[in-house]
């Protein structure tokens, strides 16, 4: 079954209302509702004085309907009574300024106060609901990260302190990874030890990176928290908490290692006719975490309410956003949310059902995704891996974008990933994501954007991938604690691509550097091929003549951001015997295990030839040969004879 639905809060409704969203729900198609994610305040507005008869009644009704629950915790928005008796449980920033009530996510997230009263919160709930039929999987906490990833209060700095003695034991262990050495912070106990709060200059990058490590580790203990409470009393009920996209605050490897099913919620901006590529690349992030189908759990009827300036979707736009989740493996549609709020921040979000109600083009797009996922019920639970991964790993992503200590603050993650992401797009080609040490078998390419953070043990198993590999620059250049390899980049994967970088050549914005493989923008370097074939070289400039691309075997190494790596990645997919599904600019081929979705993300008609004859779901015709797909119109083939 393909999920369909969206958050759920009946708090802010009279009870008149509820028999309405219940029957429109069903009329929708809706199965599946989240409820109660901000309720904390409703369901105890004074501790230990529970309030459970609305959300035992909004529970039988759904279950009445045949709505499955998708039950939040209710922990993302502590209560004012918690806060005010325990004002040392908010968030401090950098600067020491101790926030205030009054938004979400108000909560240091190292506090004992906020975690005790969060997991006897859950367990409460999941007490009182282990038997509702209605109850089908647990929505712990809320979009970790999104306003709280850090909070540097005395609490959270004991916290840290504790983290770092579990990692290097000693402090002397400490000081070497840190290499305290250098401006004079050599640390003669851990008590000296502070979060990297505002300092007179650059912070020491190797305690900005093991903070963002403790960061991430500290909001998915308050996770496991939570989940170590529900599994005692519902052992059998799947728990998730929302991602974010590709978030960089949380290394969503470790997170979704902790997770029954993976979730997330994905608002693309309506106003950027490119934002289907970025969001793609997520959800196939999402995919390849557990590499299994995953669920899109919240996204935007059609305009948000939190961009300086919020584009609605034009008509079309919501159906043709939903189906390319599915394409990119999502089991279902969930939305924020159900109702169009009349108050608070999100008033202006839109919702399944709008404020104008059913006479609303809204509401009438609502009820032909709802038909829509009907037909294609037979995707639920396909998976397949891909032929391409792109390597992704968060230790080294907050390395390589620390603050005012990098040879250039211009290359970018997800911008590297981009570079790669959007021609492989472009041509049809399903791209799986992998963390460095994931073993890479069945992958005919695998391209690394970036890994300028790189472990023994990364090298190893990049070392053991026996199809085509390509390597991107400034990649081999420290190690686990962020000290430069031995010998300079690329450290341990120097043997693998038979080159040495004797300095980095970054370029300031709008230069380019021309290269016998096309221009270079942003970064470039001098490095010598010691074992390995020139393929390309730079031309004209200070490195006119020096090698810019080298092959070792199937292994490419690149020095340089090309400003235009199709023509290159077009070689490489040759060798790689990797073919998309040709298709014009604009229009999206995505296969997900047996079925080919073409999505026309442009506004003008598109003729496509399909590359296989095949069933199309959302019409119940079989179609071949050269079609045309309309503006935001789709097909989902069932391929016949699939390859
Ligand atoms: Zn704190």
């Amino acid at each position: 079954m393909l999920r369909f639905g969206g958050d759920y809060n009946p708090e802010q409704w009279p009870e008149e209302v509820w028999a309405e969203d219940l029957r429109l729900m069903s009329e929708a198609g809706v199965n599946m509702a989240t409820v109660a994610v901000f309720a904390w305040s409703r369901l105890e507005p004074e501790q230990g004085a529970w309030d459970f008869a609305w959300l035992d009644r909004i529970l039988d009704l759904l279950h009445e309907h045949g709505i499955d629950a998708d039950l939040a915790t209710a922990t993302a928005t502590p209560p004012p009574w918690l806060v005010r008796a325990h004002p040392e449980m908010m968030p401090v920033t950098a600067d020491g300024v101790r926030l205030e009530f009054g938004s979400r996510q108000g909560y240091c997230p190292s506090s004992p106060v906020y975690r005790t009263h969060a997991v006897r919160l859950a367990r409460t709930l999941a007490t009182r609901y282990a038997s509702h039929p209605a109850l089908k999987m647990w929505h712990i906490g809320n979009e970790y990260a999104d306003h709280t990833l850090e909070c540097f209060c005395e609490v959270s700095a004991a916290h840290f302190r504790t983290w770092l003695e579990a990692r290097y034991g000693t402090i002397g262990g400490l000081n070497a990874a840190w290499g305290t050495s250098c401006w004079g912070q050599l640390y003669t106990g851990f008590d000296q030890v502070e979060p990297p709060r505002t300092a007179p200059g650059p912070v020491n990058p190797a305690q900005l990176l093991d903070w963002r490590r403790f960061c991430s580790d500290a909001l998915l203990e308050l996770f496991e928290a939570e989940k170590a409470a529900l599994r005692e009393v519902t052992p059998d009920i799947p728990v998730t908490t929302n991602f974010m996209s590709i978030l960089h605050g949380l290394d969503y490897w470790k997170w979704a290692a902790a997770e029954d099913l993976v979730t997330d919620d994905a608002y693309p901006d309506p106003a950027d006719p490119e934002s289907h590529v970025a969001i793609a690349l997520s959800y196939d992030l999402m995919r390849s975490l557990k590499r299994q189908p995953w669920l899109l759990l919240e996204s935007s009827p059609s305009a948000v309410s939190w961009r300086a300036v919020n584009a609605p979707k034009p008509p079309g736009m919501m159906r043709l956003h939903s189906l390319q989740a599915l394409a990119h493996g999502s089991d279902g549609v969930m939305f924020f949310q159900w109702r169009q709020a009349r108050f608070g921040p999100e008033k202006f979000h839109s919702a399944l059902l709008p404020h104008g109600g059913t006479a609303t083009r809204g509401w009438q797009e609502t009820l032909q995704l709802g038909r829509d996922l009907k037909a294609l019920a037979e995707v639920a639970g396909s998976y397949e891996q891909a032929q391409v991964a792109l390597v992704l790993d968060w230790d080294s992503w907050w390395g390589l974008e620390a603050p005012e200590s990098m040879p250039s603050d211009r290359l970018k993650l997800k911008e590297l990933l981009l570079d790669w992401y959007r021609p492989l797009h472009a041509r049809g080609i399903a791209v799986d994501l992998a963390p460095p040490g994931r073993d890479l078998t069945g992958y005919r390419l695998v391209i690394v954007p970036n890994l300028y953070l790189c472990t023994e043990e990364s090298a190893k198993a990049l070392s053991a991938f026996d199809g085509e590999l390509v390597v991107g620059p400034f990649s081999g250049v420290v190690d686990a604690a962020d000290q430069v390899h031995p010998g300079g980049a690329p450290g341990p994967l120097r043997d693998l691509l038979g080159v040495t970088v004797e300095e980095f050549w970054p370029l300031h914005d709008g230069v380019t550097q021309a290269t016998t493989a096309g221009a270079a923008r942003t970064w470039t370097e001098w490095i010598h091929a010691t074992d390995a074939e020139v393929v390309a070289r730079y031309r004209g400039g200070e490195l006119d003549g020096r090698p810019a691309i080298t092959r070792k075997g199937g292994v490419t190494y690149l020095s340089c951001r090309l400003d235009d790596p199709a023509p290159f990645l077009d070689t490489v997919l040759a060798r790689a015997d990797v073919h998309g599904v040709e298709v014009p600019r604009g229009v999206e081929a995505v296969r997900r295990a047996g079925h080919l979705f073409l999505l026309n993300h442009t506004t003008d008609p598109q003729r496509i030839t399909l590359p296989q004859a095949g069933t199309d779901l959302l019409t119940a015709t079989s179609r071949q040969g050269e079609i045309e797909l309309a503006p935001r119109d789709a097909v989902v083939l069932r391929l016949e004879g699939r390859k």
